[in-house]
């Protein structure tokens, strides 16, 4: 079953390829802490603060793309 195992660890290196190449086009996804909305608002909404996780952006660097960078040399 040798030729079945590269043919797995062939498909596994395509699918990171093919994350890592999407993370290169799209960057960025929704901070998970404030869900991309960049603040956290009291129950009543009154109130808000930025979200500490993002620095109140609203979004994160995906995992790839800080991946993508290494790479690149960035
Ligand atoms: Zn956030």
């Amino acid at each position: 079953m040798e030729s079945g195992h590269w043919i797995l660890v062939g498909l596994a290196a395509a699918a990171v390829l093919k994350y890592v190449g999407s993370c290169a086009w799209w960057p960025f996804a929704p901070c998970w802490c404030c869900s991309g909305t960049g603040t956290h608002a009291r129950r009543d909404g009154a109130v808000w603060r930025a979200c500490r996780m993002c620095t109140g952006t609203g979004r994160r660097v995906r995992i790839g793309r800080t991946i993508y960078n290494r790479l690149s040399g960035r």
